[in-house]
């Protein structure tokens, strides 16, 4: 069985941490900086029986340029090309704009999203909790993972997920 997964969020939410995390090496750019995942970087997760590409995208930011209105563009784009989608917010940063402007895009997607709370180690479990609730009120996620791609918490438990909807 296979399928193909994209991770898309803002800037800095940790989607090139999770990719490296699942890979087990250094595949996309992790960094302090935005923007550093120019494209689309994809790793190829498999076992005996199950393949998962997985699609790693460009932060969606407003774009002030030509740059980044295409690097925009090709993260959005992966909505087309992929199966499920895991659309990654912080746990420790309010919903903001950015958030906001990438819901809309997702609600008009035809692909299931999972919406997967990152950097869990960083808050207290009520804040998380809060986060859940108010992400919800936005959309109808397929389900919701709270996670720390950093420490690898509750990663496993999305894997089995993604390999579940296979
Ligand atoms: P991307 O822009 O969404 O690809 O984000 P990166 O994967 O490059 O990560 C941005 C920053 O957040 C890096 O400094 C990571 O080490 C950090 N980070 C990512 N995941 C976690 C996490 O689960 N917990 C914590 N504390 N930091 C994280
Ligand atoms: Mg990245």
């Amino acid at each position: 069985k296979s399928g193909f997964v994209s991770i898309i969020g803002r800037p800095n939410v940790g989607k090139s941490t999770l990719l490296n995390h699942v890979m087990g090496q250094k595949i996309a750019i992790m960094s302090d900086k935005a923007q550093t995942t120019r494209n689309k970087i994809q790793g190829i997760y498999t076992t005996e029986t199950e393949q998962i590409v997985f699609i790693d995208t460009p932060g969606i930011h407003k774009p002030h340029n030509a740059l980044g209105d295409y690097m925009v563009e090709s993260a959005y784009s992966t909505l087309r090309e992929v199966d499920t989608v895991l659309f990654m917010v912080p746990a420790d940063e309010p919903r903001g704009k950015g958030d906001n402007m990438i819901i809309e895009r997702l609600k008009q997607a035809k692909v299931p999203v999972i919406l997967v709370v990152n950097k869990i180690d960083k808050v207290h479990p009520d804040r998380l909790l809060a986060q859940i609730d108010d992400f919800r009120t936005q959309m109808d996620f397929k389900e919701v993972i709270p996670i720390s791609a950093l420490e690898g918490n509750n990663t496993d438990r999305l894997l089995a997920i993604l390999k579940d909807n296979l």
